[in-house]
């Protein structure tokens, strides 16, 4: 509280801000530091970048790249996001009226939504739901609907919507429907089936798609990843975000894009102008050495995520967790149910208190934190050596301690 003089003034936030709360992830990020725990809870990578994208990086700098660029991108990096998705997904998209370059996707994502979505209008989010969209709804004056991903009967099952519930989403208010594809936290991997199904719905009531697709090159097994905008009719009512993060391994350097038809990228570059003025220049041409990088780099991370996921899934499941097994995405959803916490948070502390594992507690994904009480999740984006202590500290799991505190 601070003291003027003789008078108080109480500290006053918007009603906005006061309607959500920190992000639980990266507050266990902090405590991970805290405990020196092995941090298996926010999603960045703790191996290097590839050598070629940070040389790029500091060769921008060298040669004086430094200075603001275009507001809604420099031109070789927009070329060459244009380029890339020409080549992916089989369509054109004029650089100069369709792509926006945001920090990160999730700029992209919040001055989307700022330029697209009125309060009142509605916008439908599949839950559990990375955190971020929550938040993003009430900024933008926004009320999100949520539809259940269930969780697969068996392990290695898929996460699915029921159709009914999906239709009874929408109705004249939806302005809006966010499509995560490959899916955090749970690491479905939307169908093609299932993105007709939400096409004819987007069709009937008028509605946009406003996707997120950064771990588009993280599958496994068969999945293939559809690109919304490919299905007929989706071109003109999607917007595509995605960004350089999770494909290159770069979370810090906060590039990402918005490919929308004209009139909708109009709106949203005057947004993204006056909310950042633009992404970091340097990094932006780096980004271009990136995105052309061939074929094989990306069958490489995807293979690495593999082995990864293959371990921390084996683990998981030998120290008594249901863990499901992701088909895109560097995350594992578990349930605790076996541990007997009423509490995913309480669960949380223990683990990286007493375990000396992060991870972040299931409730953080949904509206209702009582629908993710019994969930925790595990990220996998590390080396090798960090997943090895993390399950040499997991197969420590003492049930006998887990079911004292469970009472506390
Ligand atoms: N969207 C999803 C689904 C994520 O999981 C994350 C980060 O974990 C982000 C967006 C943030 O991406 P960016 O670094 O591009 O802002």
């Amino acid at each position: 509280m601070a003291i003027l003089g003789e008078a108080i003034i109480a500290p006053r936030v918007s009603e906005k801000a006061a309607q959500f709360t920190e992000s639980v992830i990266r507050e266990m990020t902090r405590q991970a530091v805290q405990y020196g725990a092995v941090n298996l809870a926010q999603g960045f990578p703790d191996f290097p970048a590839p050598e070629r994208i940070k040389r790029a990086a500091q060769q921008a700098i060298a040669d004086d790249v430094n200075q603001y660029a275009i507001t809604w991108g420099a031109k070789d990096f927009r070329r060459a996001v244009a380029d890339k998705f020409a080549q992916r997904q089989g369509i054109e998209i004029d650089p100069e009226r369709e792509i926006t370059v945001c920090c990160g996707s999730t700029e992209a994502m919040i001055a989307t939504q700022l330029a697209l979505v009125d309060p009142g209008d509605e916008v439908i989010v599949f839950e559990p739901f990375y955190e971020n969209y929550g938040p993003d709804a009430i900024l933008s004056g926004a009320t999100p609907r949520y539809v259940t991903l269930y969780p697969p009967q068996q392990e290695d099952g898929e996460w699915r919507f029921n159709a009914d519930e999906l239709r009874a989403a929408f109705n004249k208010k939806t302005r809006a429907i966010l499509l995560n594809t490959p899916h955090n936290p749970t690491g479905k991997v939307f169908t093609c089936t299932e993105l007709e199904q939400i096409r004819d719905l987007c069709v009937e009531f008028d509605t946009l798609a406003i996707t997120d697709e950064i771990y588009e090159h993280i599958l496994y097994d068969e999945a293939e990843h559809i690109a919304p905008v490919t299905i007929d009719g989706m071109r003109e009512r999607t917007v595509t975000i995605n960004s350089l993060s999770k494909s290159y391994s770069v979370t810090g350097w906060r590039v990402g894009w918005a490919i929308a038809p004209p009139e909708l990228t109009a709106a949203i570059r005057k947004v993204h102008d006056f909310l950042t003025v633009g992404a970091a220049a340097p990094l932006q041409a780096a980004g271009a050495v990136a995105l052309a990088l061939p074929e094989s780099y990306y069958q490489q991370l995807a293979e690495k995520y593999a082995e990864r996921r293959d371990l921390l899934l084996a683990a998981l499941r030998k120290a008594d967790f249901t863990a499901y097994k992701p088909q895109g995405a560097y995350y594992i959803m578990t349930n605790i149910a076996t541990f007997g916490f009423a509490d995913d948070r309480k669960f949380a502390e223990h683990l990286v208190r007493e375990v000396g594992v992060a991870a972040v507690p299931g409730s953080s994904f949904y509206r209702d934190p009582k629908r993710g009480a019994q969930q925790v999740r595990f990220a996998f984006c590390k080396r090798v050596e960090t997943l090895q202590q993390a399950i040499a500290k997991l197969g420590t799991i003492n049930y006998a301690s887990f079911n004292a505190s469970a009472e506390r």
